[in-house]
């Protein structure tokens, strides 16, 4: 092949600003804010807070202090840019990071300054404890200390809208906000967006939803599929029935085959669990996955499909088949990880919203 052999990841920044819209119109009059940490769930933060941004979202969080610095120089100043794994004092310069307080020592390390607080409601990961939150209670100094942006807490349960957590957290965080009077609450991520008007606050989290992973399982997917990764097809070959194809030799041609040999595999992100469990998606119908994915390289059948030949673009991600939700489900993961695990080697565009 003469051009560029790499594979393409198209980041559909107008999705992603619908998926927001959506999300805001189910909230109102509660705000959205964007959770962008790891890199925007792999599709690039910069970019999308700045669509976002420019949409009017005025929220953002990341889960690292790092996170958080390059996303301020990406913005400017101006939106709330929050920590969720919090930082030390000082350690965010001049970006005006808002942190996250997890602990007690996160509550004096940070007295006086503009705060999150987390308090814990059944996830037993970060933020105040039911024992530190009575702590809390029972001294008003202390409280006094906090300056708070927002009380917020995290469901551990939301994609499973019968689950007894849901309202037991929902019961848990409304009692413990209740030692704030008028300070803003932030609870609901993606599929908590969906629990209905009991769980909804001053600032909804979502993530997952708007890079279109589906918030409510079980029940249409509301949200629009934001990516296309499209990798082109080095070589085809013929094999005789009964050949076998790829590493362990696991799988063999049941009669005459054509093997279409696409330039993208585990190293990119496409986990190798997915052998032989998946299909690709060429023109709106699937081309099915044989033998092992290697590490830079997948095979396709591509016998009934004659008019695949070398330097055709396949759709590995983000096609019919084969969106995020439907490749996780094939492997036993989530679509959250088929999105972060996306690798660094694909030129990667953004359709501007
Ligand atoms: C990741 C995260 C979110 C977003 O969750 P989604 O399920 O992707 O919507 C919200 N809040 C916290 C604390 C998180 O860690």
């Amino acid at each position: 092949m003469g051009s560029d052999p790499r594979g393409r990841l198209i980041v559909d920044l107008g999705a992603i600003v619908a998926n927001w819209w959506d999300l805001c119109a189910r909230h109102a009059p509660g705000k959205v804010a964007g959770v962008v940490k790891a890199d925007g769930y792999g599709l690039g933060a910069a970019p999308i807070a700045l669509a976002l941004h420019a949409a009017g979202c005025t929220h953002f969080f990341v889960a690292h202090l790092h996170e958080g610095m390059a996303l301020r120089a990406a913005l400017g100043p101006g939106p709330m840019i929050a920590v969720l794994n919090g930082f030390r004092p000082g350690d965010d310069e001049d970006a005006g990071l808002t942190p996250v307080l997890n602990t007690p020592g996160d509550i004096s390390a940070h007295a006086g300054r503009r705060a999150i607080l987390h308090l814990d409601t059944g996830m037993a990961r970060l933020g105040l404890d039911a024992r530190e939150q009575a702590t809390l209670a029972a001294d008003p100094a202390l409280r006094a200390t906090l300056d708070l942006a927002y009380v917020m807490t995290h469901l551990a349960c939301a994609d499973e809208a019968e689950h007894p957590m849901n309202a037991a957290q929902l019961d848990r965080f409304t009692q413990a906000a209740a030692m704030f009077p008028g300070v803003p609450r932030s609870l609901a991520n993606s599929s908590g967006l969906f629990l209905g008007a009991g769980f909804a606050s001053d600032l909804a989290r979502p993530g997952c939803a708007l890079y279109g992973i589906h918030p409510t399982p079980g029940a249409p997917n509301p949200m629009r599929q934001v990516i296309r990764l499209e990798i082109p097809v080095l070589q085809v070959r013929e094999i005789a029935a009964g050949e076998p194809v790829g590493y362990g030799a696991s799988w063999h041609a049941a009669r005459p085959s054509r093997i279409a040999t696409i330039a993208a595999g585990y190293a990119d992100g496409y986990l190798r669990s997915l052998s032989g469990r998946a299909s690709a998606d060429h023109g709106g119908r699937p081309v099915p996955l044989v033998g092992r994915v290697s590490m830079d390289l997948i095979t396709l059948d591509v016998t009934d499909r004659p008019e695949i030949t070398e330097g055709a673009f396949i759709t590995l991600i983000g096609g019919a088949g084969c969106t995020p939700d439907e490749l996780a489900a094939a492997c036993g993961t989530i679509g959250y990880e088929i999105l972060t695990s996306l690798g660094a080697r694909y030129a990667r565009s953004y359709t501007p919203a």
